[in-house]
Formats: structure tokens, sequence, C-alpha cells
């Protein structure tokens, strides 16, 4: 039998890899998406784990998606809604808490006041600091990152551009912009805050996904990387896909079908077929073989090319470089079917705080410490804990009454220093985090109905993500831009002609954002003739 033959292959059903689908069967292609679990989405998905309860299992909340790739692949029409929810609550051990409504800016003053007066004015100058960077690097999401060793004149006049935007910023901003790109959130939040507990709810986001701490170098910038997304023009705003994270894939799915594109799941690529130094198809897991002459990995770096790819198709210091990627798992997650809604005696009655980010530390000195847990080879002892109740804002993701809740963990590692994950020790680490919660909670307990417990080892296995690493590789001034995902291949191409990557290992890196897949088709339509801008 001869195998089948489409224009173009996608390996992965992951945002990115549906949106670089979307875009190429949008152009004429006939493409193919080949997706190794039995349903799709990568870490944006839905799931039905327990009864009638919806889980985000991976991803939770939604900012980053572009809304440029919104409008042109028209996800609202396909039933993408995106619900914002405001403010949240940073909750300490001692009972104290800092609750914020971005929206009511009298009454965040007030409450950043009640801790510290000046950092209330500092609050506003920080704000706009970091809305001065978003600024800056917004345009740049879409755009193909420039190779600065090239004469290329498509390369030079990405490096002019490049340079002309930071030079607009004025000399004093472009040196604080070199700072803020590679200094700790740490040191960042010193030099305007000084309360505690201002610090730790600001510093929450610079953790988030990556195997560093608070005062780690490169950590401010992981912090930009979740503000610079947007809802309805809402700077750095949150939502909740309604239906769940798996509401964008849907979308993404309806939008490939109405341009002629096929998903097939359950069908996961062993190896990148190769003829004479091109991309020649996919052989399946189950020896099945399909022909295309462009193959499209939203795979991590790693898998791709340690996995899928024979090494004697790839350069040496390709592969070096590949190897050296950094891709460390960091990061857990529990969801919790609930029987009602918890309560917690910080958050004052009647605060809307409820419905927002709930934030478990103290300060960013506990951040540190739950960071040398990790570095030890153990999950964090008294971990940061980001949750979030959509099912308050959402009610089609649990049952009347009931309420789901979705709590991200930091540090968890992908293995011990002692060996790897069982059963017994996946249970440990979840009953360490539901003990963390319970503490600020009374009830929070005797409401579980159910928890899926997620180490970075059942994300790797389960999602494909290396070490369960959620962003396909850490966000550090050294993988990002043109070093994204190694020097010499950040224009989504492959040292392999014809086999190219759209995954969140590339430009400008993960989240669910879909430039990278956005930004992949781009290239390829353009190698194809089809010439897009940049
Ligand atoms: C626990 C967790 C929480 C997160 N929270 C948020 C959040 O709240 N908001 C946010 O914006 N981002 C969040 N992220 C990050 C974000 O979800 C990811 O960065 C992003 O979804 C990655 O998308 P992707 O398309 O690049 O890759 P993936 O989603 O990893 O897609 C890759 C796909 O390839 C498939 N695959 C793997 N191997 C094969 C194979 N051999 N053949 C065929 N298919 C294969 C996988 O099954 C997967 O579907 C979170 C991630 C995790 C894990």
């Amino acid at each position: 039998m001869t195998a089948p033959r489409y224009d173009a292959v996608v390996l992965g059903a992951g945002h990115n890899g549906l949106i670089a689908a979307c875009y190429l069967a949008r152009a004429g292609l006939s493409v193919l998406v080949l997706e190794r679990n039995p349903y799709i989405g990568g870490a944006a998905v839905s799931r039905q784990l327990y009864q009638d309860f919806t889980y985000s299992n991976c991803s939770y909340v939604c900012s980053l998606l572009r809304p440029e790739i919104m409008r042109t692949l028209e996800l609202p029409r396909h039933g993408l809604q995106i619900i914002p929810y405001d403010g949240g609550c940073t909750m300490m051990r001692n009972g104290g808490h800092l609750a914020l409504y971005y929206e009511n800016h009298d009454a965040l003053r007030r409450e950043i006041a009640r801790h510290s007066v000046r950092d209330a004015e500092a609050y506003d100058r920080f704000a706009r600091d970091m809305l001065r960077q978003c600024r800056f690097i917004k345009p740049l999401l879409m755009r193909t990152p420039p190779d600065p060793t090239s004469f290329r004149p498509r390369d030079l006049m990405e490096l002019v551009y490049l340079g002309q935007r930071f030079h607009r910023m004025g000399e004093t901003r472009m040196y604080e912009t070199l700072r803020f790109w590679t200094m700790s959130c740490a040191d960042l939040l010193d030099e305007y805050f000084e309360s505690e507990i201002v610090k730790a709810h600001l510093a929450g986001s610079s953790i988030i996904g990556t195997a560093l701490g608070p005062r780690s170098p490169g950590t401010a910038y992981v912090l930009l990387h979740h503000y610079m997304g947007d809802i309805d023009d809402a700077v750095g705003a949150w939502g909740f896909a309604r239906g769940g994270m798996g509401a964008v894939t849907r979308a993404l799915a309806a939008s490939l079908a109405e341009s002629g594109g096929t998903i097939r799941t359950d069908a996961g690529a062993a190896r990148i077929l190769t003829s004479r130094g091109r991309a020649a198809g996919v052989a399946l897991a189950d020896g099945t073989e399909v022909r295309a002459g462009i193959v499209v990995s939203g795979l991590d770096v790693k898998r791709t090319f340690q996995g899928l790819v024979e090494p004697g198709d790839l350069p040496e210091d390709f592969l070096r470089a590949v190897r050296n990627f950094k891709i460390r798992g960091a990061s857990g997650k529990l969801n919790i079917a609930l029987d009602g809604l918890p309560h917690f005696p910080a958050i004052p009655e009647g605060s809307p705080s409820i419905r927002g980010d709930l934030h478990i530390t103290d300060t960013v000195e506990m951040m540190e410490r739950a960071y040398d847990d990790w570095k030890a080879g153990r999950w964090s002892q008294v971990p940061y804990v980001d949750m979030l109740i959509p099912s308050q804002i959402d009610p089609t993701m649990a049952p009347d009454g009931k309420h789901y809740m979705s709590v991200f963990v930091q540090y968890c590692p992908y293995e011990f220093a002692d060996g790897p994950w069982d059963n017994e020790k996946r249970a440990a680490f979840g009953e360490n985090v539901i003990e963390a919660i319970a503490h600020h909670s009374p009830d929070f307990r005797k409401l579980i109905l159910h928890a899926e417990i997620r180490t970075p080892w059942d994300i790797e296995n389960e999602v494909g993500l290396t070490e369960g690493n959620i962003f396909q590789g850490e966000l550090t001034m050294d993988q990002l831009l043109f070093n994204r995902p190694v020097p010499g291949y950040a224009q989504y191409r492959s040292p392999v002609r014809g086999l190219y990557m759209c995954g969140s290992s590339t430009h400008p890196g993960g989240g669910v954002m879909g430039a990278p897949g956005a930004n992949a088709a781009r290239e390829i339509l353009r190698d194809l003739g089809r010439g897009a801008r940049n």
C-alpha cells in the first residue's frame, strides 16, 4: 500500500502545532496533524477525570494568546471565550494577607498602603515600568528573530528594526532594559518596594514554571513574560477560557477543520524520515509511514532532535547545543474537585479576591528556601502555591454547588536525589500541598472529592514536555530571541531542509501564546515562495 502523502505533516496537536497547521491549511496546503495522545491539546487541555467536573489539567489561565491569532483564525466564532478575572490574594501563614483588585485603583493603593504607604506610591512606578517593557517586547513576539551573524538584507533590516525600537526608549531606559532582562526578580522588587508581602505577591510570576529561584538572575524577565499578555486590550489581565484551557485547542481544531486540515490522534511519531538531507515524512510508532515534503514539529527541541531524527542527519555542533538546552522540570499541579467553596478566613467576607489568583507564601525568602529544596532533589517542604477556583466564574467546570480548584505548585523535582517517582511519593507530594492549603482554609480538606496529582514526571509522560518543563525550555536570556532554541536556528528552520520547529522551544517561548506556531508557518510559507513579511 502506498503511504498517504500531504504537503505538510505537523507533529503534536498542542496549541502551537494546531496554529501552524491552521495557517498552512489556510494557505492551501494539505495538512495532517499527528497527535500521540488519544486527545488533542497538549498542555492546553480540558479533561473530565471525575464525574461531571472538568479540569484544566495543565495550563489553567489565559492571557498570552496573541489577539491577532484569535482574530485571523476566528477562534471566538469557533467557540473560544475568555472570561477575565480580577485580582487575587496572597495569604501568609500568620493570617496576614494582601488582596488586590487591579480594576479599582484606589482600593489597590489602599490595600498596599495597609502594608506600606511608600509601596503604594512605588506600585504605580513599578506598573508603569513593566508596561514600558511590555511595549518594547510585544511587537517582537510575532516577528522572526534576526540572525545577528548574518549579512542577509532581511536579518540586517530586522536588526535595524530592533535597534531603532531599543534606541527610541531613550538612554536611561536602554540601560534599565538590559538590567531588567538579566537581573533577578528579588533585586528588581527591592528597588521598588519595602513590604515583604507586596514583594512576595509580585514575585510569584517570576518563578512559575521555572527551575530558578526569585534570587536567580533572569527571573525578572520571567515575571515580564507573565505580564505581556492582554484580554480585550487590558494589558497584563488574565482570564479563564470558558470550558477550561482545552477550549483554546478545540477552537483551533474547528478552525483547522474548516480550512480542510486533518488531525489524527493516537498517532505518535516514532521517526522523522529524511531523504538526501531533506525531510520526507514521518514513521508512526505502529510502523505506518506518512509522506510529506514539509515536517513541522510542535514537540520540544530535545524530543524532536534527540528522539525522532537520526543523529547522522544532524551536525554535531547542533546536537551538542540541543543537548545543552536547559529544560528542567520544577512544577507540579493538583486538580481538585470540591464539594463546595472552601472558606479562607484571610480573605475578607464578600471580597472579589476569592475569584482571582490565590497565592500561598509569606516572603521572597520563603520562595528561595522552597527553591533550595528543589536543588537538593526534593519537593518544597513549604511550597509556593498558586490556586484558582474557575468554577465560580465559569459554571461549566463543575456541577451546581460544587467547585473545581486548580493548584499550581512550585517547586517539585523531575526526579529525586535518591531515585524516580512512585505512587507513594506522588501521594505524599499531594498531601504536602493539601496540608499547605488546609493551613489557610479549615474546611478545605473535608470538601475534597477527588484530586489529580501531577508531578513533572507525569507531565512529561502525559504531555510529552521534557522533564515536565512547562515552557519547553527555560526562559532565560541565554535561551531567548536569536538563541532560542539554539544559536543559528532561531528562525524555525532546522539543519534538515523541510523540517521546521513550531513549539514553545522556539521564539518567543512558552505559555499559551501561539506566536511560535504562527511565526513558524510564516517562515514555511516564505520558503514556499508564498512569502509573508516578518
Ligand atoms: C502544569 C502546567 C501549567 C501551565 N499553566 C499555564 C497557564 O496557566 N497559562 C499559560 O499560558 N501557560 C501555562 N502553561 C504553559 C503552556 O501550557 C505551554 O507552554 C504550552 O501549552 C505548550 O504548547 P506547545 O503547543 O508549544 O506544546 P505542547 O502543548 O507540549 O504540545 C506538544 C504536543 O505534542 C504531542 N506529542 C509529544 N510527542 C509526540 C509524538 N512523538 N508524536 C506526536 N505527538 C506528540 C503531545 O502529546 C502534545 O500534544 C502551563 C503548562 C503546564 C504543564
